[in-house]
């Protein structure tokens, strides 16, 4: 903790830029990590409130539980699914739970409390015990009084959220990103995470500004402290001297007056001065994202990340829900086209099993979970299916590593199609089917890929992570995630001309699309589609609209010659100096 010398002294930190803006406005401290139980009084008239969170974060603690199983049934084995039965026995257990209920009315003590003290002591009596298998039970105890807990808390901290903040803490996942979005937050600002971790990606799409990387924010802010948090060049002011504070309006005030310029551009082709176009498509998270979408001058979705729905929600959702939220997009964007990746779990999204494994980025992931557990990925393909018949819908796999994952997918496409057709249920029988491209031995085999699927889609974000062997969401390593390493570079190269040689287009939805600074390559490499957050659609028509293709060609070309990473950036800033003197860049 700051001593108080140390508050008023502004202090400077720097992070990964992580979501575009500038906000000023007041600290608050998200610490769920570090939950501390307190002891809390709680008033007569407070206890049937407080009864209400306990069954509330009972129920919670019991579906998140249910979910793990249904996720993990086959793939964690017989004995920790026992475990999971366990807990959800316990759980319902009437005796603990209604000693717990009686407590709180006679003790009057909040709920968390109680929960710690009651299951608290019942895994000190386990561990006692001199039986191994005791003190497992033990752990498991303490696993669970943890869940019921960091519901309580959770519930705590959100409600606790008032007027207009920016959220520190030391990690958020994207659940936490999303849920703190219902209040009024000004920013997020992180001491771990990439620019590509998936509550990264989640302030973006909710056009939050953010910063992850700082290192130590949670501990050198305390909450109430007055932050300017810079979103461009991710700096966070904790509190700001006038003269920063001058300084930094200004800059949010020139960036704004930018961002209105670009609105004109709305209803014109990404196209260059020579005439060649490229699709300008948006990646999507949430549905509540589709009017600011169309705001943007989008030709239509090139990514929407279904695995969001799952977020919200402690159960699955059924065919009929996901076709009813599919329907809606498709909808909304026609005629435009929507490719709708099937579910992404895994990874440092929803974890599909127990936070069990060591390596979940080289795990259960994505399209190896969906083929399984194909009552998963029937329920949402026939879901998809239904909803292709107004012919804008195109569905792909996330996550691929071979060619038999594709053969495997596609086959259950067709089992999919099969049952809505006995069904005498439509759809459109010629829905494209693509693949993202993310894992370096697709990079490899695309020609037979693309021979095999009607488009692919570089996940610029994972192929760099497993290119470089450089988690992307480890600040510890974040300075060796290069997006414009050579090996990238040529890899993307490579991949493009696979798929064309094919005859099939090749997109880009990885946050590169969406980098201003790398979009004069990806043209020049050839690519057809970029699909990138709908807060960058503008500035990156603009960048397309100001260029010429044979210009763009010749600086890929350039960079296809370069030996490492420093060297293409360097082409790139040149570049864009020179050609762009107009586009401002992020510092
Ligand atoms: C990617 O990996 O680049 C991508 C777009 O997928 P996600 O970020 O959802 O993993
Ligand atoms: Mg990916």
């Amino acid at each position: 903790m700051p001593d108080k010398q140390h508050i008023k002294n502004e202090i400077v930190l720097r992070g990964i830029p992580a979501s575009h803006g500038i906000s000023i406005g007041q600290a608050y401290l998200f610490l769920k990590d570090t939950p501390v139980v307190e002891e809390r009084i709680i008033q007569p008239k407070e206890i049937e409130f407080e009864q209400e969170r306990f069954s509330r974060s009972l129920d919670k603690s019991s579906k998140e539980l249910n979910k793990i199983l249904l996720f993990a049934q086959e793939k964690i084995g017989e004995a920790k699914a026992k475990v999971l039965d366990a807990q959800i026995m316990v759980l319902e257990d009437p005796v603990l739970i209604g000693s717990i209920k009686k407590r709180i009315t006679s003790e009057k003590r909040n709920a968390e409390f109680i929960v710690s003290d009651e299951i608290g002591k019942y895994a000190a009596l386990m561990l006692k015990a001199e039986d191994e298998y005791m003190h497992e039970r033990a752990h498991d105890m303490e696993d669970l009084k943890n869940r019921i807990i960091r519901n309580l808390l959770q519930e705590r901290l959100i409600s606790k959220l008032e007027g207009s903040v920016i959220v520190v803490a030391h990690t958020l996942t994207p659940a936490d990103t999303m849920i703190l979005s219902r209040n009024h937050v000004l920013g997020y600002a992180t001491d771990r995470g990439g620019i590509t971790s998936h509550a990264a990606l989640f302030s973006r799409s909710l056009k939050i500004p953010a910063i992850v990387g700082l290192g130590d924010v949670s501990r050198s802010v305390i909450n109430g402290d007055l932050l300017i948090l810079d979103g461009y060049s991710g700096t966070l002011i904790v509190n700001p001297t006038d003269e920063r504070m001058k300084h930094y309006e200004k800059k949010r005030e020139r960036m704004n007056k930018f961002e209105q310029q670009l609105t004109n551009l709305k209803d014109l082709p990404a196209e260059t001065i020579d005439g060649h176009r490229v699709e300008l498509s948006a990646n999507i998270e949430l549905l509540d994202e589709l009017d600011y979408v169309v705001v943007q001058g989008s030709q239509g979705i090139g990514l929407y990340r279904t695995e969001s729905l799952l977020l919200n929600s402690d159960d699955f959702p059924s065919e009929e829900e996901q076709y009813q939220e599919y329907k809606k997009v498709t909808d909304r964007v026609h005629p435009h086209r929507v490719i709708l990746r099937t579910f992404d779990i895994g990874g440092d999204k929803i974890a599909p099993a127990t936070a069990d494994e060591s390596n979940p980025f080289l795990g259960w992931r994505g399209i190896r979970i969906s083929l399984d557990r194909p009552d998963i990925f029937l329920n949402q393909l026939r879901a998809m299916l239904r909803a292709s018949v107004r012919k804008n819908l195109s569905i792909m796999f996330p996550m691929v590593a071979t060619l038999e994952e594709v053969r495997m997918a596609k086959r259950y496409v067709r089992k999919a199609k099969a049952e809505l057709r006995s069904q005498g249920v439509k759809f459109n029988d010629k829905t494209p089917i693509g693949v993202m491209i993310e894992v370096p031995s697709a990079a490899l085999m695309i020609s037979q890929i693309a021979a095999e699927v009607d488009f692919v889609s570089i996940g610029t974000n994972d192929l760099t992570q497993y290119l470089l062997a450089v988690d992307r969401g480890n600040t510890l390593v974040s300075k060796l995630y290069r997006q414009f390493d050579p090996s990238v570079v040529n890899t993307l190269k490579h991949v493009i001309n696979g798929a064309h040689k094919q005859g099939i287009w090749a997109g880009i939805c990885g946050e590169m699309g969406g980098n201003p600074l790398a979009v004069p390559l990806l043209i020049g490499l050839g690519i057809d589609e970029l699909s990138v957050v709908p807060a960058v659609l503008p500035e990156i028509k603009k960048i397309i609209r100001s260029l010429n293709y044979s210009l763009m060609k010749e600086l890929a070309v350039q960079a296809m010659g370069a030996s490492t990473s420093d060297e293409v950036e360097r082409m790139m800033s040149k570049f864009f100096k020179k050609h762009l003197p107009e586009i401002p860049l992020d510092n």
